[in-house]
């Protein structure tokens, strides 16, 4: 089944549906494409890592992050997935954006990687090989200029990130992004000598112990600072106009919230009292983002809207931001990774089962299955795993009669380092063979933004996908991209139209007319 080649579907007058992009058909999920992609590559010796991004899943991100709490602007949080398809339908859409870095171009080690994996692409195209299989650029920092390169204004970017090199600073003094957290006197001075003005909004400590992934032993000025904090940037002539927050990814419960707006209510007083013109409230991320988490999410949304409407009421004159990373990315994409590698170990049969007496009489070894070894792993795509309390269950692409015998099992991922596996532990899986498919959804937070090409494995390649007729949501209504003219009509279309936002190499606009024979 030829994917993301659907050359000639029509778009707008004049134009062809990306390369790219698969066009997904009516109801069909980025589910039904992996497995057709893993049908197709199942007949060739090719069997590398892919994942699949479905863009439309962001439509309903939006919404559902809009309704729940419409008092919030969302500013994307760019580190947790910042493929450029995602960005382009997220700033169609009219969320703004959180960046936490200049892109390092020429100037980073990273550049010669780049250029290598362009070059790398381009030779596979010409000689004929699936564009998929061509990798894509190697992750790096590219925040605020790959944003800024989106046409994205610089008054919808946020530089959240409280201690930024000094030439950071500089570009975001020069590209007009004024928005920034700080949490030290040392931030102050730099930004006062290279960003003098910067609008500066005060990270606060949190009580993050309830979150999966907890960021205040890093981040976070104490109360008994901010006092000093805020008089200092006055003395240094600097403009802060606000307070932020970030509760830690993942956060478990909305009660970690009630404490954070208390705390900010404290330091807009103490700003307000030092002549500082508080205005802006940022609640950071920290929202659970897998599928089946939106009964927590809209618990915790309940929370947070009770809140505010009691301490920074509608009309108060603060505008509320949040800094949503996962909630956004993370069901967005789908992977699917081969086994290339099986190991068996003779065990004897009591290890698993609880019937030692008659093991003892009858001395019964068995194969059991000890550890399959995947083409990714810590190094490529599944690096957020080891940092996560419960291992992800894989799905086993393989016909299974109802109840097959599970076996205890360690992933291991294709590099010469023992420490590559996906999960310290072993996964209770059936009887795996090499050559055997691997599917895990919710892999679109912190999978290509942190992989690496450790031991030359090249990171899982991803395909974009979306419904070509897919209708921007109703939290649209944020959008400050969209034009009158573009009411009413697809995702897809407004990513063709759009001028403000232009695709990697114009893929989205129409193709050059042809030239006139003499
Ligand atoms: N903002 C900042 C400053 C962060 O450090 C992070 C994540 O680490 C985020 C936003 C995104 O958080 P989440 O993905 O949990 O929503």
């Amino acid at each position: 089944i030829p994917l993301g080649n659907k050359k000639g579907t029509q778009g707008p007058p004049g134009s062809t549906w990306p390369e790219e992009l698969i066009a997904l058909g009516p109801g069909e999920s980025a589910w039904q494409v992996v497995l057709k992609k893993i049908q197709e590559l199942s007949d060739s010796d090719h069997r590398d890592p892919f994942m699949v991004a479905n863009l439309g899943v962001l439509a309903s991100r939006h919404q559902a992050f809009c309704r729940a709490l419409p008092w919030v602007s969302p500013f994307y949080a760019v580190k947790r997935n910042s493929s450029i398809w995602v960005l382009r339908v997220l700033a169609i859409l009219g969320t703004s954006f959180d960046c936490a870095s200049q892109m390092r171009w020429i100037r980073s080690r990273a550049a010669p990687c780049l250029f290598v994996a362009r070059a790398l692409a381009f030779w596979a195209q010409r000689a004929g090989m699936d564009r998929e299989a061509a990798p894509e650029c190697p992750p790096c920092q590219v925040e605020l200029e790959q944003v800024l390169g989106l046409g994205v204004a610089p008054s919808r970017i946020i530089y959240a990130n409280p201690c930024k090199p000094v030439s950071h600073i500089q570009y975001a003094a020069c590209r007009g992004v004024q928005l920034m957290t700080f949490d030290s006197e040392e931030e102050l001075t730099k930004v006062a000598q290279h960003h003098p003005k910067a609008r500066l909004v005060l990270w606060l400590w949190t009580q993050d112990s309830e979150s999966t992934f907890p960021l205040s032993a890093k981040f976070g000025a104490t109360l008994e600072v901010c006092e000093h904090l805020l008089q200092s940037a006055r003395a240094l002539g600097l403009a802060v106009v606000g307070a932020s927050f970030h509760m830690g990814s993942n956060c478990q419960t909305a009660r970690s919230f009630t404490q954070a707006f208390a705390d900010c209510r404290r330091v807009f007083e103490m700003g307000r009292a030092s002549r500082h013109d508080m205005s802006l409230l940022d609640i950071g991320g920290g929202f659970p983002g897998e599928e089946g988490f939106e009964p927590k999410f809209e618990e915790m949304a309940r929370v947070i809207n009770a809140v505010l409407a009691q301490d920074f009421p509608v009309g108060g004159g603060v505008e509320i931001i949040a800094e949503p990373g996962h909630f956004y990315a993370a069901s967005v994409c789908t992977a699917a990774v081969n086994i290339i590698a099986k190991k068996a170990v003779l065990q004897p049969e009591t290890q698993f089962h609880d019937e030692i007496e008659s093991t003892k009489r009858s001395h019964h070894f068995i194969l059991w299955l000890s550890g399959v070894h995947l083409n990714e792993g810590h190094y490529g795509i599944f690096r957020i795993f080891s940092r996560e309390p419960v291992p992800r269950m894989p799905i086993v692409v393989k016909e299974l009669c109802s109840e097959p015998p599970l076996f205890p099992c360690t992933l291991y991922g294709p590099t010469c380092d023992a420490f590559d596996k996906l999960f310290p532990g072993e996964l209770p899986m059936p009887e795996l063979d090499v050559g055997d498919w691997l599917v895990l959804p919710s892999m679109g937070a912190y999978t290509t933004t942190v992989s690496s090409t450790f031991n030359g494995f090249l990171p899982a390649s991803v395909s974009y996908a979306m419904d070509p007729e897919l209708r921007c949501p109703e939290g649209e209504r944020r959008g400050r991209v969209l034009r009158g003219s573009h009411q009413g009509l697809s995702l897809a279309r407004r990513m063709w139209l759009s001028s403000a936002v232009p695709g990697p190499r114009n893929t989205l606009l129409p193709p050059p007319a042809p030239a006139k024979p003499k």
